[in-house]
């Protein structure tokens, strides 16, 4: 049986995939392990033309490109590929007494058929990301990219089938019909990584043939920063993480928490930062990315207006080229500060101090990251227990999600479940319960009926 995912049409894919599922054809540690390396291949032979189609999609440098989408997925293949093994052996689990003797442990077993739909921004990561864990899991994988970088949607569309087992590892391009279609469909899971809106939609769609979902969405996610810290070490953090991929990060940091002195001294800081990372002018700096497509842009000049620019705030239609911006003493119901910005900008909110951080923070949606600069452990411990977010990275933004041992996922309308590593695996399998008790002695006479005399029970 063969599958050619680019010509097949669409309705047979999932059948074929679920066929194969029922084969057992994905569930044996050594198909795997052996789809997790060619998963790999497919990264390390074909590494100028994934560049390539990230540069035509996001204008990504080649090195950011392996940074943050080949080598993130490179490096959760390796970690499985180390443990696979171990984390599939049953886990045994204490019995209580009045069931002795007796013996319990769960056991992954993977779902069947997975559906992954992945978003424009990081296009390769967020697509094959989850594929290591629903092939770890030993499941069939239908991946669906984000029309909106077609030129990695094409590439990886052509590549999958040609290293990865067609059989049981499928590739369906396209849009809102298309995906519309494919969600009518009944999968085992549904994995999702873009906007809350159309996680909606998904989720309702899942309702119907009750199938489990993870929804990976965004937010806006706060930073904090306190005067107990180096500003100008600070400032680079802040200016690495938010302006990386032009700002089309989930867990840029979206907006800056900080008191009045603490902003105006940060200020000088983040434009020295911007000038640094960019060779002085992002414009011209092969470092700096653009926006995704004119709908974004538009958007996105749209909120500078009427603020006060620090630092940037200049575009150019034609490349889509918004240049690093760093506003001052934004008002807390401007516009910018009602969506998540998922763009180049980062708008200054002032704060009396933590406390109105904190108080602001809990007014808002629950984030998929909060940030915190400050070397006071009692405003760590306060940030940590009185607010709630997807994670929190003390001192560093975004380099949580290269922790293959960290769970990666929102709450609330961030998101719900979570994935990388071992967290993928689980999120990919039923986690089965078993119990073995031998007939004799038969202890469970104790419970039996009739309940004429006193009984101890379990
Ligand atoms: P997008 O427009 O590429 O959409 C994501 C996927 O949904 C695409 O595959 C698209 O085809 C599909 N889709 C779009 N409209 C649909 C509809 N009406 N019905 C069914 N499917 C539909 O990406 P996006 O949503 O603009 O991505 C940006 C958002 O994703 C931001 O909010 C960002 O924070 C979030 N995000 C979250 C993570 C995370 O890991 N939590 C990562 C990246 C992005």
């Amino acid at each position: 049986m063969t599958l050619e995912s680019t010509v097949v049409p669409r309705t047979p894919v999932v059948p074929v995939l679920r066929e194969s599922f029922a084969q057992g054809i994905t569930c044996p540690l050594s198909w795997r392990l052996g789809q997790l390396r060619a998963l790999k291949r497919l990264l390390e032979e074909n590494s100028a033309a994934i560049e390539d189609a990230l540069f035509a999609d996001l204008g990504k440098n080649p090195a950011e490109s392996q940074l943050t989408e080949v080598g993130v997925v490179l490096s959760e293949i390796e970690h499985t590929l180390s443990r696979l093994k171990s984390w599939l052996r049953p886990k045994r689990v204490a019995v209580p007494l009045g069931l002795a003797p007796a013996s319990a442990s769960t056991m992954l077993e993977p779902l069947g058929v997975v559906l992954v739909i992945a978003p424009w921004n990081y296009p390769l990561q967020l697509l094959l990301g989850p594929v290591v864990g629903a092939i770890a899991a030993g499941n069939a994988v239908l991946l669906k990219p984000s029309e909106l970088a077609p030129a990695t949607s094409a590439l990886l569309a052509e590549l999958v089938p040609l290293h990865l087992d067609q059989r049981a590892v499928a590739v369906i391009e396209g849009g809102v019909d298309i995906t519309t279609e494919l969600l009518a469909e009944r999968f085992d899971h549904i994995f999702y990584t873009g906007n809350g809106t159309v996680g909606r939609i998904v989720m309702k769609a899942a309702a119907e043939h009750l199938t489990p979902v993870t929804l990976e969405l965004g937010g806006k996610s706060p930073v904090y920063v306190d005067d107990t810290v180096d500003l100008s070490a600070a400032a680079r953090r802040i200016a690495w993480g938010k302006f990386m991929n032009a700002g089309q990060t989930c867990v840029a940091p979206d907006y800056l928490l900080a008191t009045r002195e603490v902003a105006e001294q940060l200020a000088p800081h983040l434009v020295q930062a911007i000038a640094e990372l960019y060779d002085g002018d992002p414009r011209t700096s092969s470092s700096y990315g653009r926006i995704i497509n004119d709908r974004h842009f538009e958007r996105l000049t749209g909120l500078l207006r009427g603020e006060k620019v620090i630092t940037g705030g200049r575009s150019d239609t034609r490349t889509r080229y918004l240049a690093p911006t760093v506003l001052g003493d934004v008002a807390r119901d401007a516009p910018v500060m009602q969506q998540e910005i998922f763009g180049p900008i980062l708008p200054i909110v002032e704060v009396t101090g933590l406390d109105d951080a904190i108080r602001f923070i809990r007014s808002g949606e629950k984030p998929l990251a909060l940030y915190a600069f400050t070397s006071s452990r009692q405003a760590a411990k306060r940030i940590l227990t009185e607010t709630s977010s997807g994670a929190v990275g003390f001192g560093i933004p975004v380099a949580h999600l290269s922790v293959p041992g960290l769970p990666f996922g929102g709450v609330g309308e961030s998101g719900m479940g979570a994935y990388h590593g071992r967290r993928s695996v689980e999120t990919f399998s039923h986690e089965k319960a078993v119990l073995h008790k031998r007939l004799a002695p038969d202890t469970m006479r104790l419970v039996y009926p009739p309940f004429t005399e006193k009984k101890d029970g379990f």
